[in-house]
């Protein structure tokens, strides 16, 4: 069973190796959609994976230095591209959620991107 917790997380950003004239280039901002997935067998008697709760609660020390921060100041997020910001959220999130299976960063309704772990 998978199950998981959405977050919304409003950020700026800017790509610093893309090609010159790039629109990813210009600081500009997104609506971050996070995913956090955790795999697991339900519990006999709780029903449930894990509480949605707990997602939240381990999530919560990454979510205040992303949301509403420039994230290529942030270590580690030199290049923020989606691909590095749902590898920065899992090194970050695993320790604490070892039943971690999937993080998907969305940085707009149409793109993104899934990380299942190295
Ligand atoms: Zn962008």
């Amino acid at each position: 069973m998978d199950i998981f917790k959405s977050f919304t997380i409003e950020a700026a950003h800017r790509l610093p190796n893309v090609p010159p004239g790039h629109k990813c280039a210009r600081l500009h901002g997104h609506s971050f959609v996070v995913e956090l997935h955790v795999s697991g067998e339900p519990g006999a008697d709780s029903g449930w994976v894990m509480d949605f709760g707990d997602i939240k609660a381990a999530f919560r020390p990454l979510y205040e230095q992303l949301d509403h921060h420039y994230l290529n100041e942030i270590g580690g997020l030199e290049n923020p591209t989606s691909e590095r910001l749902a590898t920065w959220i899992w090194e970050r999130l695993q320790p604490a959620l070892p039943q971690l299976s999937e993080v998907v960063v969305r940085e707009t309704c149409t793109s993104g991107c899934r990380y299942r772990g190295p």
